[in-house]
Order: C-alpha cells, then sequence, then structure tokens
C-alpha cells in the first residue's frame, strides 16, 4: 500500500460567504482490515472526533470488519450465472455472488444492474474484487442503515461525541460517465434535506427541490478516499451545516420511471 500520507490531511473549503469553514480530514495509518476488527476503535484512536462531526467510511471496510466477504473458490455457480459470465466475460462465480447479492436484476448486459433488498440500485450489486485478497469477494453490508446507526452508537460510547455517519459506496450513475460516492446508510440526521415550500431569491416558492446531502457528502469522502491505494477508508468533516428533511431516498417502485423501463425493455 502507498503510504497515506501523500494526500494532504485535510483541506478547508468555504461553502458561502455566511457559512463557516468546513474540515475535511481523510483518516490515515489505518491498516488492511480484517473480520473482528474493531473500527470505531481504530478510528477514534486515529483523529479526535468532536460533537456534531460527520464521520463517512467505506462500505468496503465495514464490510471487511463485518465478515461480508467470500471466496470465490466456495461459490458454485448455476446454470444462469454460467450464462452471464460468458455472456458478460466474467467469472462465473463472481457472477454468482452478485446474483446471490440482487434481490431483483434490471438489466443481464453489458452489466448485472440489481436491486438490493435495502433498496439501493448497483451495478453488480456493489459486489467488489478490489481491495481485498486474490481470490476474495466483498459484498456490501446487508443492512446499511442498521451498520450506520450501530457505528454511530459504538462512536458515541468510545468518545461521547454525538456524530452523523455515512457509509459510502462508489456508484456508476445514469446519463454520465464516472463513478461518485454514493451513501448506502447513514445515521443522525435525514438523507434528503427537504427544500420544498422554501422561497427563492424573488419569493417564488420551491415546489420540487429536494437535495440528497447526504450523497454529496459521500461524493466528497469518496474523493478524499480515493478508489485504489490511497488507504483512507474513512474521512471526517467537521462545521458542516445542519439540515431538516426525510430519509425517502428510493423511489418506491410505482414512482422509479427509470427502473420500469429499463426491467421492462430487458426482460421483453
Ligand atoms: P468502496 O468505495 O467502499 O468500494 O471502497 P474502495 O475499495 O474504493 O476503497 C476506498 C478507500 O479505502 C481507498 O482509499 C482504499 O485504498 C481504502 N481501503 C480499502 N480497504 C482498506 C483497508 O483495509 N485498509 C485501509 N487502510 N484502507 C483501505
Ligand atoms: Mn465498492
Ligand atoms: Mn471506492
Amino acid at each position: 500500500m502507498k503510504m497515506p500520507n501523500e494526500i494532504p490531511i485535510s483541506c478547508v473549503c468555504s461553502i458561502s460567504s455566511t457559512m463557516e469553514n468546513i474540515v475535511v480530514t481523510g483518516i490515515q495509518g489505518l491498516p488492511l482490515i480484517k473480520a473482528g476488527d474493531n473500527l470505531a476503535q481504530m478510528i477514534s484512536d486515529r483523529v479526535a472526533i468532536g460533537e456534531g462531526d460527520i464521520l463517512s467510511i467505506a462500505s468496503t471496510i465495514y464490510s471487511k470488519a463485518h465478515g461480508y466477504t467470500k471466496p470465490l473458490s466456495e461459490i458454485a455457480p448455476t446454470p444462469r450465472a454460467e450464462r452471464l459470465g460468458k455472456l458478460n466475460g466474467e467469472d462465473p462465480r463472481f457472477v454468482q455472488a452478485v446474483l446471490d447479492a440482487s434481490d431483483d436484476i434490471l438489466m443481464e448486459h453489458p452489466f448485472i444492474l440489481s436491486e438490493l433488498s435495502f433498496g439501493h440500485i448497483g451495478v453488480r450489486a456493489g459486489v467488489d474484487q478490489s481491495n481485498i485478497d486474490d481470490g476474495m469477494v466483498i459484498f456490501l453490508p446487508p443492512d446499511p442503515m442498521g451498520a450506520a446507526s450501530e457505528f454511530r452508537d459504538e462512536i458515541r460510547t468510545i468518545t461521547g461525541k454525538n456524530v452523523g455517519v455515512i457509509i459510502t459506496d462508489t456508484c456508476g450513475r445514469s446519463f454520465r460517465r464516472g463513478q461518485t460516492g454514493h451513501a448506502i446508510g447513514w445515521s443522525g440526521f435525514t438523507a434528503i434535506r427537504d427544500f420544498r415550500g422554501d422561497t427563492d431569491l424573488f419569493g417564488h416558492e420551491l415546489k420540487i427541490t429536494e437535495e440528497a446531502v447526504v450523497d454529496e457528502i459521500a461524493g466528497f469522502a469518496n474523493f478524499i478516499m480515493g478508489e485504489s491505494n490511497n488507504g483512507v477508508p474513512a474521512v471526517l468533516f467537521r462545521n458542516c451545516p445542519t439540515w431538516t428533511g426525510h430519509d425517502n431516498i428510493y423511489f418506491t417502485r410505482e414512482e422509479d420511471i427509470t427502473r420500469r423501463l429499463l426491467k421492462e425493455a430487458c426482460t421483453r
């Protein structure tokens, strides 16, 4: 692993003329995470956590610490996984891991697009083969909301501080090239900052705007983490403004036009 001190410890970004300076700190010096590691303790040992801070951790280390990993050698592919493996040029055991992690398959080719039980829709069900030993796969945490809430409690027990927690994963998006960090679990605030009913600078009432704040913070955390060998799987934010809203970040099946059209087109 490249030594993590090659990225700056913190950067200060002013988000508006009236807001305080937000301080963003990539947490350095964490070892390669193994099953059974106490992440809350390891992180608290390496950074001074303050009241109201937001702690963002990569799902990959949460899953490694909690054993949501599997050797490919223990996976027996079904005929569907064999077929999709051939179609997409992937190891059928990896494809089987993706199918096992999926609640519903929205698209099979050129890559599998899955819906997970907690509502997230992601490429290959978020199953990763990077940042883990050869021949192993990492699954997303099966209950990331519960994981974030538990992690928040653990931080409070260790430090006495109330923080917000976001568990991130790097995800692709529709319509645009390039991956960004998304929040797959959060605790301590709502996912959405609801602007509906607010008035703009000209007094017009906002009727539609619901800002997915947890994804915006996850995106910046992901930027600090990097994707390869930085070795920075956790990021602390200080002085973020607070917000109010709601947690309904996932469209219902009735609302989700893209999901419906994809599913119709791919199962035709
Ligand atoms: P994902 O976005 O949750 O799938 O995680 P990534 O594989 O992209 O890793 C995010 C960041 O965490 C990168 O900086 C990785 O180098 C780092 N990382 C991943 N696993 C470990 C680990 O076990 N220990 C440390 N110190 N860093 C890790
Ligand atoms: Mn990932
Ligand atoms: Mn990533």
